[in-house]
């Protein structure tokens, strides 16, 4: 087991406001050095090795391809780059970011024809709601264009639930249309078309003390990407009815009651496996859906579940991975989501331990073959371009969002 990360020895807690005077003299650890600079100090090395990283992202996954994309996913895809653009634009202001953001868009526009996927991860909702939001950031006439090719997705009949490839995928996309480009851009009658659909589902297979629970390739998931954190996570955005609710707060304490004596979720009903600590499975997903949890429903026991689960982010969370999905950059999210919700500072601090461990060995790690670097290297889910992203959002911590997932 532990062979799937790297223990955890960073000091539990250094106070911000004695960082610099409570330096070990003599202590050579980059590491440490680091987490005893000041939090703003530290945001200014992210960001400069962020726009780095952005720069060789763009080369790798764009200029080196001469511009064709043949995976135009966010997840693993051209479309990732361009999410990651669109956060380094909104931090510097570079219109150059904008721009090659609004190209890479058109190019996967083009190579998503015919796809037949429909979530903003995995497939073209992805497409069409971030190229109208980019649109409208650029003044461009695109945005109208997007518009309607969201509005003309169709939802095949026997399509998942599951949030990679299903309907909480496509609810998620409506979510950041109407955040970002006004209230109801997607109308609410679409919307409930497809809430009804899922918690129809839902309830089909839920029995006992879990009311909803869903399949996926035959398997009933717990985590976010496949399972009922996921779209627990996209129901809590939606307006459900007062019987809806219920549901939703008891399949979610079901899954409190039923969690690894460690700490850790199990990743699907059932499993004894208590391997997987990662945004797509286990703990930090599950995190992540329960502090949503705890700012929806103000239910204190969503928020201590949810601190428990960063607990195990924290000892097991050092993964020999980088990415969001299943790496050290999307369990870092766990800490600044609660900090977000709390305002506590331990949690960070946690956020800016885990980034300075990646911003201070994943590189070397990763040359040394110690750390997996993601199949697809250069990509926003499995790569350096979350890493990148993440040390993009650290600067402003209390407007930070897990990327394509807490909207
Ligand atoms: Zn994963």
């Amino acid at each position: 087991m532990a062979d799937r990360y790297f223990p955890n020895t960073i000091p539990v807690f250094v106070d911000e406001t004695t960082v610099q005077q409570s330096f070990p003299l003599g202590a050579k650890d980059p590491l440490l050095k680091l987490l005893h600079l000041p939090y703003r100090t530290v945001c200014q090395k992210l960001q400069r090795a962020a726009l780095d990283l952005k720069e060789t992202i763009v080369k790798e996954t764009w200029v080196s391809k001469g511009g064709r994309v043949s995976d135009y996913t966010l997840y693993t895809g051209a479309l990732g780059t361009a999410f990651l653009l669109f956060k380094a634009y909104q931090v510097t202001s570079d219109n150059n970011d904008l721009a090659l953001c609004s190209h890479i868009i058109k190019a996967c526009d083009s190579a998503s024809r015919g796809s037949g996927r429909v979530t903003f991860i995995c497939g073209q909702a992805g497409v069409y709601a971030l190229g109208a939001v980019v649109a409208k950031h650029s003044g461009d006439e695109q945005l109208c264009h997007y518009l309607t090719k969201f509005k003309e997705i169709e939802l095949p009949k026997d399509l998942p639930n599951e949030l990679l490839y299903g309907r909480a995928g496509f609810l998620w996309a409506c979510s950041f249309l109407n955040k970002n480009i006004g209230r109801d851009t997607i109308s609410p009658t679409q919307i409930q078309a497809v809430v009804a659909e899922v918690i129809k589902s839902g309830r089909k297979l839920g029995k006992g003390r879990c009311p909803l629970m869903y399949e996926w390739h035959e398997k009933k998931y717990w985590g976010v990407a496949h399972g009922l954190a996921g779209i627990m996570h996209v129901l809590m955005d939606m307006e459900l009815k007062a019987d809806e609710v219920e549901d939703v707060k008891d399949t979610l304490h079901y899954m409190i009651r039923n969690h690894f004596p460690s700490g850790n979720y199990p990743s699907s009903e059932g499993s004894e496996s208590d391997r997987l600590v990662h945004w797509c499975h286990g703990a930090p997903g599950v995190a992540l859906t329960l502090i949503k949890a705890a700012k929806v429903f103000s239910i204190d026991e969503f928020l201590q579940a949810a601190a428990e689960a960063a607990e195990v982010v924290w000892n097991r969370g050092l993964l020999k991975r980088v990415g969001i999905c299943h790496g050290v950059s999307g369990n870092s999210y766990v800490f600044l989501s609660l900090y977000r919700l709390t305002g506590k500072v331990e949690y960070l601090y946690k956020a800016k331990a885990f980034a300075c461990f990646l911003h201070a060995r994943a590189q070397t790690l990763i040359s040394e073959g110690v750390m997996h670097g993601g199949d697809r290297p250069y990509s926003l889910f499995e790569g350096i371009g979350g890493m990148a992203y993440l040390f993009l959002d650290m600067i402003e911590p209390m407007e930070t969002r897990f990327p394509a997932y807490e909207l």
